[in-house]
């Protein structure tokens, strides 16, 4: 069997598309422009383009942008003081702080300060109950996209057994969720699993999220199983000459497409929707901000 490669940058700009046409009819219907603010503290430059990559997409969505960096010497108070003022700006519906923020300010601390209507990456406490209790609220983007092509891909997912590998707040918990939601039969494996190859052969749906370089073997895959590879790792690549790099997934790629019925490839795959769905998450926080039916569900 040879899989499915799965075009995340396909099915994110189908999603952006959808979101750019929910803006429209926001701004005509409404007179509501929804608003993104990303803060960047320090320069790392992965950071910088993922930043960058946000303030363009959002803007090409017809969003305004509203986009700060802060140096790296920034305390901890500094920061959540332009959150705080940010959460006071009805311009403003979702703010983003890139992570990881320097070693002297407390991430949680950041999360917890966001003002929960305007978390647009899901992370504050109160969403993260809200997932977990089966209420409204917002869906951290990586795992929403991840699901959104689990469910393209893996047809009906009642009772269907899946895997993830990691527990992360960020990834692996609310992938886990989203996927219970579904009716999936969910198993959440991380570093301390035993025998995690038979862990993941048993799965039809295999996501994973760790953040090693092509740990998962072709033989870890059942056959038919639709893999989504949330990691992203640069390895050398002398190939491409001295001190270059490449970017893979968590996923032998090669290898797991002989065994998959439809796999995520690294770059384009599951990178591509986060964007899309911090777009998404920003147009639905600013609907319900201003009492409005959402035209982007
Ligand atoms: P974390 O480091 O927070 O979590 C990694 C998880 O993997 C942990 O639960 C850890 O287990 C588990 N783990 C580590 N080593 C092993 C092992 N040998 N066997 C089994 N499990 C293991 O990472 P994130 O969840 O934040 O991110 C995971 C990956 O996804 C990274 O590569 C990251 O770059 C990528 N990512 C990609 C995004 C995208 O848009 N495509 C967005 C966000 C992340 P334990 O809890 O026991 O330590």
């Amino acid at each position: 069997m040879t899989a499915q490669i799965i075009d995340g940058k396909a099915i994110a700009a189908k999603l952006r598309v959808k979101v750019a046409g929910a803006v429209d009819t926001l701004k005509r219907d409404h007179d509501l422009t929804p608003g993104l603010a990303v803060v960047l503290v320090g320069d790392d430059p992965a950071s910088q383009i993922y930043v960058r990559n946000k303030g363009v997409q959002t803007k090409e969505a017809g969003m305004n942008s509203y986009e700060f960096v802060m140096p790296s010497t920034t305390s901890e108070e500094e920061l959540l003081t332009k959150v705080r003022a940010l959460n006071d700006d009805p311009d403003v519906h979702g703010i983003l702080v890139q992570f990881p923020v320097p070693n002297q300010i407390s991430q949680q601390k950041v999360i917890n300060t966001i003002d929960p209507e305007k978390d647009v990456d899901g992370l504050h406490p109160l969403n993260a109950g809200r997932l977990t209790s089966g209420l409204e609220g917002t869906v951290p983007c990586t795992p929403f996209g991840c699901v959104m092509l689990a469910k393209q891909f893996g047809g009906d997912l009642n009772g269907k057994n899946a895997v993830i590998v990691g527990r992360s707040n960020l990834v692996g918990k609310p992938i886990a969720q989203l996927l219970l939601n579904e009716n999936c039969t969910v198993t959440i494996a991380h570093s301390r699993t035993r025998d995690l190859p038979s862990v993941c052969r048993n799965a039809d749906i295999l996501v994973a999220a760790v953040g090693r370089a092509q740990m998962v073997k072709g033989d870890w895959v059942k056959e038919g199983a639709v893999v989504i590879d949330v990691g992203m790792n640069r390895i050398p690549a002398p190939e491409r000459g001295e001190g270059k790099t490449r970017l893979v997934g968590d996923v032998d790629f090669e290898a797991v497409l002989q065994q998959a019925s439809a796999i995520t490839p690294v770059p384009g795959g599951v990178g591509p929707m986060t964007i899309a769905c911090l777009l998404r998450n920003t147009v639905i926080a600013a609907c319900r901000q201003s009492g409005i039916d959402c035209p982007a569900h």
